[in-house]
């Protein structure tokens, strides 16, 4: 058979079981075939599941005898994991910018700053074990990095949870302007990102990076606007002392901070873990005392009380008992629902949302499934 000139070169590929996947949104690992074409394609059983552009391709951090990599254009978690040499050689020539750092120039300069500052606290890992080791770095982790953190928890949840944003346009706009209130009355600034999920677990959490989400499930159990915006400034309490920052530096581990100290941020398993255990453990006894009182003095500087919201959290106690609720991640004690209703005073500012905007912030899910 005479060859046309025009053929390409047949694509070089390796034996189908040699390179792992992970795809970045299930914590599946595939093996996959890989065709060195105009671009990287990655096959499963004759099917391309994903095309990386060899410029987007940069190294992740890997154990010796491995070329780990990921790709600016997939999931942020996705990787390839190689460990046939030529094959990892013939790729990396291929990849013309593989060592740029993740985070980009402007970032290396703080992450100089911060690894070594964090690599002296690294100390305070072993020497003090690790609770105190969170209290010590989250003060020390840039912003920058905690938003690329806070994006990658955000999307974790999302699939775990199998939640997605509901925001059909009038219960957006009244979940926006209650959020706007608290916000303001808080005294932080726009950055602050929100949002209500479509998941019936009963629950609202802050993601590192300034977010806060409430899950439908929640909403459904609330009986007015006071009982959620107690939750929701209970929430920016976090938010404000940066507790998620903590908690994922504290359940991340080790491997965790390791992968921080080497710019993979989103490289470390132990993130799946940390974002996992953001939603589902609980803060320290005093963090959750630091947001209570956060969230009555925001309540209060509106006029609004916050007894509501003391009575929302004992509500679904009583009906979903333990398990995996807002009470396995806020434990609900007799003093937390006394703390909430001592020296509250009767309403004394306008109601947060009128009755017609409450109903529409209820069914702001509705459609979603
Ligand atoms: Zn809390």
């Amino acid at each position: 058979m005479a060859m046309d000139s025009d053929t390409p070169t047949p694509a070089k590929s390796t034996t189908l079981g040699s390179v792992a996947y992970f795809d970045g949104t299930s914590s599946r690992r595939r093996m996959v075939t890989l065709r060195l074409a105009d671009r990287l394609e990655i096959d499963e059983d004759e099917q391309t599941l994903a095309a990386w552009a060899y410029a987007d391709i940069r190294r992740a951090d890997s154990p010796a005898g491995m070329l780990r990599l990921s790709c600016l254009t997939a999931p942020a978690l996705a990787r390839l994991e190689l460990r046939d040499k030529e094959l990892a050689n013939e790729l990396v020539s291929r990849c013309t910018n593989i060592d740029d750092h993740m985070i980009g120039r402007r970032g290396v300069a703080a992450i100089v700053g911060w690894s070594l500052a964090a690599a002296v606290s690294i100390v305070a890992v072993v020497l003090f074990g690790l609770p105190l080791a969170a209290d010590r770095l989250t003060p020390l982790v840039p912003e920058a990095f905690e938003r690329r953190l806070g994006d990658v928890a955000d999307s974790q949840v999302k699939t775990m949870f199998d939640a997605k944003v509901c925001d059909n346009a009038a219960g957006q706009k009244a979940f926006t302007k209650l959020m706007t209130a608290l916000r303001e009355s808080a005294g932080l600034d726009t950055s602050v990102q929100s949002g209500v999920l479509s998941s019936s677990v009963p629950n609202a959490f802050a993601l590192p990076g300034g977010k806060v989400y409430l899950f439908n499930g929640l909403l459904t159990k609330a009986e007015n606007a006071d009982e959620i915006a107690g939750v929701l400034a209970h929430e920016l309490g976090h938010l404000k002392h940066r507790d998620s920052m903590r908690a994922m530096i504290h359940n991340g581990g080790t491997s965790f901070l390791i992968g921080l100290l080497f710019g993979d941020i989103t490289g470390s398993s132990a993130l799946i873990f940390g974002s996992r255990t953001l939603v589902t453990s609980s803060h320290s006894r005093e963090a959750e005392n630091d947001a209570d009182s956060f969230a009555i003095d925001v309540m209060h500087r509106l006029g609004r009380p916050a007894k509501p919201t003391g009575e929302l959290l004992l509500r679904v106690t009583g009906k979903e008992g333990k398990g995996l609720s807002i009470i396995s991640t806020h434990p609900l004690s007799e003093d937390r629902l006394a703390r909430m209703s001592r020296q509250d005073p009767p309403a004394s500012g306008p109601p947060l949302l009128t009755s017609e905007e409450w109903r529409s912030l209820k069914s702001i899910c509705d459609g979603k499934s």
